[in-house]
């Protein structure tokens, strides 16, 4: 059972980077013990070292998951849930793009994709809940994308994993109220990440033009929203689409 006072557990795949790097910072500013997930130890690394540079010294640590080895999910979800008791906050944020026109994408590029942002996130979820279920309490939140809810040219295998995200959200949203679970997604438009850093010039000022805010996004801009939909103050919002994306969907 959990109370007011319950020391929080988050856990942040793709946390070493981008906008995965700012949730997890975000996380333990607001109290919360964060352990974050990805490939490279040495970036990981960096991030606990900046950690113990600031007020919330300790609280963030680094364990390396690729999300994509379906073996190392189940092994990885244990040991996190031996060493620090509980999972009360999931967010799957680990995310690859192979973008290219869905004439020439070969079955590689798609299943690539589909793995990381959508087949991970399901086998993480799945059991990850089991442990929420027994505390009665559990926050998760898929990072989406607005690809996912307009499509986009160039990303048919990027949109169908962010649209399967939403697909999955509202699902469990709907299988795990009753357990005090809340599962929501925030959908980011472009935010400025090593992910968009790598789109041409002329694309990214194309882009800017749509956006009613006339900007990419910061990540700490979408971290703000996360660690809300995180807390406790955010108890009766499940099954939700967050959009974070300066009004491009609008
Ligand atoms: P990013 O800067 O490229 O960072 C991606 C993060 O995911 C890194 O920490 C990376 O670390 C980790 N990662 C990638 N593959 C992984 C794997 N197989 N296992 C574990 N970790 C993995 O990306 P970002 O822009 O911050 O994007 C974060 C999320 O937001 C993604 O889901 C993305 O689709 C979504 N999003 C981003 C934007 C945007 O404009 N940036 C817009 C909409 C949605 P390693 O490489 O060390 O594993």
């Amino acid at each position: 059972m959990t109370d007011a006072t319950t020391q929080r557990i988050a856990l942040v795949t793709g946390g070493s980077r981008g906008i995965g790097r700012a949730i997890c910072l975000t996380l333990a500013r607001n109290g919360v013990t964060v352990v974050a997930c990805a490939r490279n130890a040495d970036a990981l690394k960096e991030l606990a070292d900046e950690a113990q540079r600031r007020e919330f010294a300790g609280r963030i640590h680094g364990r390396v998951l690729d999300v994509s080895d379906r073996e190392a999910i189940d092994p990885f979800v244990e040991n996190v849930a031996t060493e620090f008791t509980r999972i009360d906050i999931l967010v799957n944020n680990a995310g690859i793009t192979r973008d290219g026109l869905l004439m020439n994408m070969d079955d590689e590029q798609f299943e690539a994709v589909l793995t990381t942002n959508l087949r991970a996130a399901f086998w993480l979820t799945r059991t990850v809940s089991r442990l929420m279920v027994r505390q009665r309490y559990g926050r998760i939140i898929n990072i989406g994308s607005v690809s996912g809810v307009m499509g986009n040219a160039g990303q048919a295998n990027y949109a169908a994993s962010k649209a399967g995200l939403i697909g999955l959200s509202k699902t469990l949203a709907k299988e795990l109220g009753r357990r005090k679970i809340t599962c929501n997604v925030v959908a980011p438009g472009f935010i400025s990440t090593d992910m968009t850093q790598v789109l041409p010039e002329k694309l990214r000022e194309g882009v800017k033009e749509l956006i009613p805010l006339a900007r990419f996004g910061e990540p700490d801009e979408v971290a703000e929203v996360v660690a809300f939909l995180a807390s406790d103050a955010a108890s009766y919002i499940t099954g939700q689409v967050i959009l974070v994306d300066g009004g491009l969907h609008t």
